[in-house]
């Protein structure tokens, strides 16, 4: 068999050679072939649903064309964006900061913005105007469930729509920001970190995953987490930290035996099946 480079040696559009390709020699290896027709399939759809009339195929210059006018606009966004992460800088270097954020756990402080706070947590914005209620108007607030690093994590995120950098790649306070981000109705932050969680779920993590979706009624991920915990049952079940789980999470325990049970079910069903198709087969 030859190797694949080989074969699209021949092509008129990606091969090394395809700039002195002229018509007409017009080969196409099956790559390209694939792709134009995605390309033309995904456009037509996009297309369709933009508006209801069934337009007619246009070509790969349109295609290409619109992958322009997409660049363009991601560039612009882009922009958009850099100028709002400025105020990130305001929070790293506390300029012009007018409240104190307190942590849990005995950490130092952070300052930050009151204004900014209010305008991206409802209850934030609630916490903050009955304090100035009271008179002085109180020079902090407390956000206890979040440690000092997680804390950072929260504002930061906050401030720019984002994890820090260093945050995105470990994810070790994913938990913590996501019980923060539905207790203070964040919801952008709520998507974030549960996409992250299902992105690292597995037969170790199931339980944790599990009973912090429960806690913050988030369903996807509570699906999923109930998913993980059946498929790999037995090493679930037999773990030191079921034993703990099952102290503080009673109606999750009852979830998961059910869920158990049922799953034996339909795979018992599917044996008898089978038995009734030898039996069947046999006679
Ligand atoms: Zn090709």
């Amino acid at each position: 068999k030859e190797p694949c480079w080989q074969v699209a040696m021949d092509c008129c559009i990606c091969s090394p050679m395809a700039s002195v390709f002229r018509p007409p020699r017009n080969s196409i290896c099956a790559s390209c072939y694939d792709g134009a027709r995605c390309m033309m399939g995904f456009l037509n759809q996009l297309e369709s649903e933009g508006q209801n009339e069934s337009n007619p195929i246009k070509g790969l210059s349109t295609a290409f064309k619109w992958m322009k006018e997409k660049e363009q606009k991601e560039q612009g966004l882009m922009e958009k964006l850099e100028f709002l992460e400025g105020f990130v800088v305001a929070l790293r270097d506390a300029v012009h900061t007018d409240i104190l954020v307190q942590p849990g756990g005995g950490g130092p402080p952070i300052a930050a913005h009151r204004a900014l706070l209010a305008a991206r947590s409802e209850i934030l914005r609630t916490v903050l105007s009955s304090d100035e209620c009271k008179a002085p108007a109180s020079e902090s607030i407390s956000l206890p469930e979040l440690d000092h690093e997680a804390l950072r994590c929260f504002l930061e995120f906050l401030y720019r729509g984002s994890l820090p950098k260093e945050e995105e790649e470990e994810g070790r306070r994913d938990r913590a920001l996501l019980l923060a981000a539905d207790k203070y109705d964040v919801p952008l932050l709520k998507k974030e970190c549960e996409g992250r969680m299902l992105g690292a779920l597995g037969p170790s993590n199931a339980l944790d995953v599990l009973e912090v979706a429960a806690a913050c009624s988030s369903e996807r991920l509570r699906r999923s987490a109930m998913s993980a915990v059946v498929e790999h049952a037995e090493e679930v079940v037999f773990s030191g930290r079921y034993e703990g789980f099952a102290l503080g999470n009673a109606h999750l325990c009852v979830e998961i035996t059910r869920a158990l049970l049922r799953e034996r079910r339909d795979r018992g069903g599917d044996d008898c099946e089978e038995k009734k198709l030898l039996l069947l087969g046999g006679r």
